[in-house]
């Protein structure tokens, strides 16, 4: 009978009239739901230590005070001076000096340390006011450094800091799906896109508002943390559409070999220095390595948005003096300062205490995000369990709603808050309106 068929074809249409939006919806349901659950943990664990890592200098501090603070007052000791004990210590040439980060801070002088399969650095700490060791040790190793390495390459060198890189892109794919699913909620009335429920529409409810609140800020996050990750390639991609001001070539920064001559000291090369960046605060400088190598000294420029870095550079020679490059941050073109934000956005820096304090507690709501998404999950795995068993021992009825009785609530929670208006069975929760 040709009219069979047909009449089927119909009613499974009329069954199945599901609005491609609704297919949408679920697809994303489930990358929502399968990201969360595989790198979901991963990124909790990076939330976490960024949050930590917002204060790594002040902790650093607190926890190692014999080693990163002075108690002692009076003249300063020079840059020389400071440099000349440090190597004496060490007994290698300094790769560079980071003045005080503090008032009573102590310097930090830079040495190459392991081999060249494994390049290490360790830093010398020397009393600004003593030109004392305070110690040294290298980077790595101590909580707040490895804390660091755990954040940006799981404490697994450059493969880690790929799968980081990776995951950040995904976080940023749940973010963007998450939103997506709670955009119809907004829509639906604002309430019951930021209403949080008591019992068992707890954890769903946290879900969606801590969702929703930080959904902006993690994707800030998860950017500028994947553009760090995948720097040179995301220099590579701006530098096709815009002016990106480079690093000197090697060729001109070399100095002229003067027979018998001294070498200026440290001292001279930054006097000489400040006097082509007049503006700029004095943050480091790499001494010259090797006979013809050159004097480099670093500024923080008032335009500087990173506080505790400084990036307008002169390039000198190490006799003469001459200045063989400048790269100053107020010359910098707009490229430039936008892959100079990245650290400080990252790190919330670039919006003061108060950037801090955002980024603080945007690094713990990946853990509320994670917990209160796997309750959802199971919530919802427990029930549809109980759907399939009662439907195999009772057949004849099969899943209607009264056989999950129970799970009514979060049965319409599930599908109708998270299909929302799509949804054509017309049931609502009064709570949503
Ligand atoms: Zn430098």
């Amino acid at each position: 009978m040709p009219q069979e068929p047909s009449s089927d074809l119909s009613a499974d249409r009329q069954q199945h009239r599901a609005p491609r939006l609704l297919t949408w919806r679920r697809s994303w349901l489930r990358v929502h739901r399968w990201l969360g659950l595989s790198v979901g943990l991963v990124f909790v664990l990076i939330g976490l230590t960024g949050s930590v890592l917002v204060f790594d200098h002040a902790i650093d501090e607190w926890l190692n005070p014999g080693l990163l603070i002075s108690n002692a007052s009076g003249a300063r000791a020079n840059v020389e001076q400071v440099i000349a004990v440090a190597e004496e210590h060490f007994g290698a040439d300094a790769l560079s000096v980071t003045k005080p980060r503090i008032a009573n801070g102590v310097w930090s002088v830079w040495f190459a340390s392991g081999s060249e399969t494994q390049p290490s650095y360790t830093a010398v700490y020397v009393d600004p006011y003593m030109a004392t060791v305070t110690g040294q040790r290298t980077w790595g190793n101590d909580l707040m450094s490895w804390m660091y390495r755990l954040h940006y390459q799981l404490a697994a060198g450059t493969t880690g800091a790929i799968a980081v890189g990776i995951i950040g892109l995904l976080v940023m794919v749940s973010i963007f799906s998450g939103v997506y699913l709670w955009w119809p909620m907004w829509r639906h009335s604002w309430r019951s896109g930021f209403t949080v429920r008591s019992g068992k529409r707890l954890s769903f409810d946290l879900h969606k508002v801590v969702g929703i609140v930080s959904a902006l800020l993690l994707m800030v996050l998860a950017f500028t943390g994947v553009f760090m990750e995948f720097h040179s390639q995301c220099v590579e991609a701006i530098k096709s559409v815009a002016r990106v001001t480079s690093p000197p070539e090697e060729a001109e920064l070399k100095s002229k070999i003067i027979d018998g001559a001294t070498p200026l000291t440290a001292n001279a090369a930054i006097f000489i220095a400040a006097r082509i960046c007049p503006d700029g605060v004095f943050d480091h400088l790499h001494p010259p390595l090797g006979a013809d190598g050159h004097y480099e000294v670093a500024f923080r420029q008032s335009n500087e948005v990173q506080t505790t870095f400084g990036r307008s550079q002169v390039f000198l020679d190490q006799y003469s003096g001459e200045v063989l490059a400048i790269r100053l941050s107020n010359e910098s073109t707009i490229a430039d300062a936008f892959i100079a934000s990245q650290f400080p956005l990252h790190s919330g820096e670039a919006l003061g205490f108060a950037g801090r304090i955002t980024v603080f507690v945007s690094g713990l709501t990946p853990a509320i995000l994670y917990m209160t998404g796997l309750l959802v999950w199971r919530r919802k795995t427990r029930r549809n369990t109980l759907v399939l068993k009662q439907s195999l021992t009772d057949a004849d009825r099969g899943p209607t709603a009264t056989s999950c009785e129970p799970f009514f609530t979060l049965n319409v929670d599930d599908n109708n808050t998270f299909v929302s208006d799509e949804q054509s069975d017309g049931r609502e929760l009064p709570s949503l309106k």
